[in-house]
This record gives C-alpha cells, structure tokens and sequence, in this order.
C-alpha cells in the first residue's frame, strides 16, 4: 500500500480526508501540530482518531512565538460572525499556517517516502484563509516539484486537496459514506471553557453548523 500524508487536526475536513485516503487504498501517516494553538482539546481528538482508524501519528511542537492570529493568542477576541464573507480574511487566519505544515510534510514525506500529501483544506465553505485556495496548491506543488531531491529527480510529492471544491454538506455526506466518527471530531476554535461542548458561535462552529443543516443530519457531536 502507497504511503501518504494526512495534515490532521482532528476537525471535520481533515478526518474526513484520512478516511477518504484509507478508502482510496492509500497508507495514511497522520501529521498533527502542537502550534501554541487556543486549546489542546483537538489534538486530544486526533489523537484519539488516528488511534481508532488505526493510522500512525506524530505531532511535531512548534512555536510561532510572534502570535499574529486570534487562534495564538488569546487577547485576540474571537469573531462570532453569522454571515461569513470568504473576501474578508479574518482575525483567525495564522500567518503562513500552511506553508509552514505543508513544508514540514513534505519533509516528512521525503524522510519516510511518502509519494502525496493529503490536506483536507476547502475553499467554498471557508473562512477566506488565503493559503486554502487553489492558486496557492499550485503554485506551492511548483515549489515542491523545484525544491525537494524527489521533486528535481522528477518523484515528485504531490499534494492533494481532493475537498477544495466539495461544499462541507458534500464533504459530510461523503464522510457518512465512509462511516467517519463525526461524534469525535472537533472543529470548534474554542476549547478550554468548552471542552465538553463547541461554543456553537465561532466561525468554524457557524461553518460545521451549516454543513450539518445542509446535508439534512444531526451532528452526532451535538446529540
Ligand atoms: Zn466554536
């Protein structure tokens, strides 16, 4: 079986992603990012994910000491907004977030021989991250395919962001499909007060929330 890897969080899109990779028939190694990030309550939830699908997993610790985003640092109020506007980049954006994830992937992809990336990022119901959107995958492969030892003797990594187009109704439903956990995933950007149950208010609950209503099912974490 081909080794990949799966940029997880924890969250809906991501663990959606690795069950999408392992129906695919690929081998998912889970990467997963201590990144100083509001609340651990994710990373407890990957953790607990990546056990039950049976995938290894690593969490590699940074820092990114600077802050710049309300999900570092937590003077940075939380936007409640209830209508999104993807033109509007907002105050949870991490600077370079995933450029910083998608190098260190790709160095663990070349280091363990991994041929793909998986990144379940989205960019129809998203949050307007600059670094979700097609443009930026492919000019970030261009990257890859000049920068890696792989890349220049033409094994090149590729990454794969098989949900950027998907709506997250379209994204759930697929997940049910592959009978993924919803129950424990975790997409809220709250965590400490809440950890027990997602603030329901944040741009990422709005967004799930949605997807949920949309698809015509109850989010079994809510139940
Ligand atoms: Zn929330």
């Amino acid at each position: 079986m081909k080794k990949v890897i799966v940029l997880f969080s924890g969250g809906l899109d991501s663990t959606t992603m690795l069950y999408y990779a392992r129906a695919k028939g690929f081998r998912p190694h889970c990467l997963m990012f201590d990144y100083g990030q509001r609340h651990r309550v994710e990373l407890r939830y990957a953790a607990a994910i990546a056990q039950q699908a049976q995938c290894p997993y690593q969490v590699v610790a940074l820092r990114l000491p600077w802050g710049g985003s309300a999900l570092l640092d937590k003077e940075i109020k939380l936007p409640h907004r209830t209508i999104i506007d993807p033109t509007e980049i907002p105050v949870t954006y991490v600077p370079a977030r995933n450029i910083i994830f998608l190098s260190l992937a790709a160095s663990m992809a070349e280091a363990i021989d991994a041929r793909a990336i998986f990144i379940g990022a989205n960019a129809i119901d998203y949050s307007g991250y600059p670094d979700c959107r097609s443009e930026f995958f492919q000019a970030y492969q261009k990257t890859l395919d000049r920068g890696l030892k792989s890349g220049v003797q033409e094994k090149t990594i590729k990454i794969h962001a098989p949900f950027l187009h998907k709506t997250k109704a379209q994204i759930i439903r697929l997940g049910l499909k592959l009978q993924v956990p919803y129950e424990r995933t975790w997409s809220c950007y709250q965590g400490a007060r809440y950890a027990r149950r997602p603030c329901g208010a944040c741009d990422s609950c709005v967004l799930r929330a949605r997807g949920f209503a949309q698809a015509g099912v109850v989010d079994p974490l809510l139940k």
